[in-house]
């Protein structure tokens, strides 16, 4: 497959980037960095994401470059799609009718597109982009190797989520190697925090609710307002929960402007929240996965609690 889209990347020659609405690391990471090993193969390509780029990885290289907007205009001959499964999740209009090629590390990647990359057994979308580079014969320059780092390093969990193992640290090395700082990357993404970010830590915390092996938190749209915070200052707050010894699955609310939530799940790998976040129409990884569901917040919580309760390794 990967020779495939290769193939279709060789006979056309302009390319919108994207991937899904608030962007994590390896969204942004692997668009940046494809977008780059495009234009090396002379192609030319931009990147446009919904939510533009999260602030702690507005360092990244060419992050100023990307375009922030609810809609794709302009002549491309393909959109590439990184780490998403629908047209719907990049949240992009004028994406509908255009050459589509998908590329996607996710369990629950579905082929919605013209054509379809999906591996699994990929630590990160970055490890398939990678893999098209070499694959190109595009060398790796220093700055596509921090935006591949950093995507690796955030979508491992710091290296820390199952399914990290030695050809992680393999590519970690490679990419290291052509040029990625490790401890540049790692600053920009874990003290690059808003002070808004941080009271809203305190405010879910506050929230933090305990049974047997799950924890959950929640944030409401009082509380974020409060804090002065935005959408990606939620980014991580689950990884609190889930980091009390004896917690087995965490999950995360997040109350959003039309009375939905926004939910974030997380294992420590005995329960594949994956399958939990399908029943609702999300999707991810076994061990981190999201959707959303209907409020109020007590219904929203007792619906997804329920269905990890479900779970034997919680009880
Ligand atoms: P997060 O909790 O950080 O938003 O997402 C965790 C993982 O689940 C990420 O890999 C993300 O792409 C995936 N994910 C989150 N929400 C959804 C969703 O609504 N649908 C699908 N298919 N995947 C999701």
């Amino acid at each position: 497959m990967l020779r495939e889209v290769l193939k279709h990347i060789e006979q056309r020659n302009r390319f919108v980037l994207t991937s899904h609405a608030r962007p994590d690391g390896d969204a942004v990471g692997s668009a940046l960095a494809c977008c780059q090993i495009l234009q090396s193969m002379g192609k030319q390509a931009e990147v446009v994401l919904h939510d533009g780029v999260p602030r702690i990885y507005q360092p990244l290289p060419f992050a100023d470059k990307v375009i922030a907007g609810e809609r794709v205009n302009g002549g491309y001959d393909a959109a590439i799609i990184l780490e998403c499964d629908s047209i719907e999740r990049t949240r992009l209009e004028g994406l509908e009718d255009r050459f589509l090629i998908s590329i996607d590390h996710h369990v629950s990647a579905k082929p919605f597109a013209h054509v379809n990359w999906v591996d699994p057994t990929a630590v990160a979308t970055a490890e398939m982009i990678y893999r098209l580079a070499r694959e190109a014969g595009v060398a790796i320059s220093p700055e596509v190797a921090t935006c591949l780092y950093t995507a690796v390093l955030t979508d491992t969990g710091s290296f820390m989520f199952q399914g990290t193992n030695e050809h992680t640290f393999t590519l970690a090395r490679e990419l290291v190697l052509a040029g990625a700082d490790p401890a540049h990357c790692a600053r920009n993404v874990y003290f690059g925090h808003s002070t808004a970010k941080m009271r809203l830590l305190g405010a879910a915390l506050s929230n933090l609710h305990r049974e047997g092996a799950l924890a959950w938190i929640w944030v409401t749209q009082e509380q974020m307002a409060h804090a002065n915070a935005k959408e990606e200052d939620c980014e991580g707050l689950v990884n609190y929960a889930l980091s009390i010894h004896d917690v087995q699955v965490a999950a995360f609310f997040r109350e959003m402007n039309d009375g939905r939530f926004r939910v974030s799940l997380r294992s420590k790998g005995q329960l594949n929240v994956a399958d939990i976040a399908s029943r609702f129409g999300g999707g991810g990884h076994e061990c981190a996965s999201g959707c959303a569901v209907d409020g109020p917040l007590a219904m929203a919580v007792a619906r997804v609690v329920e269905q990890l309760r479900s779970h034997p390794s919680v009880q």
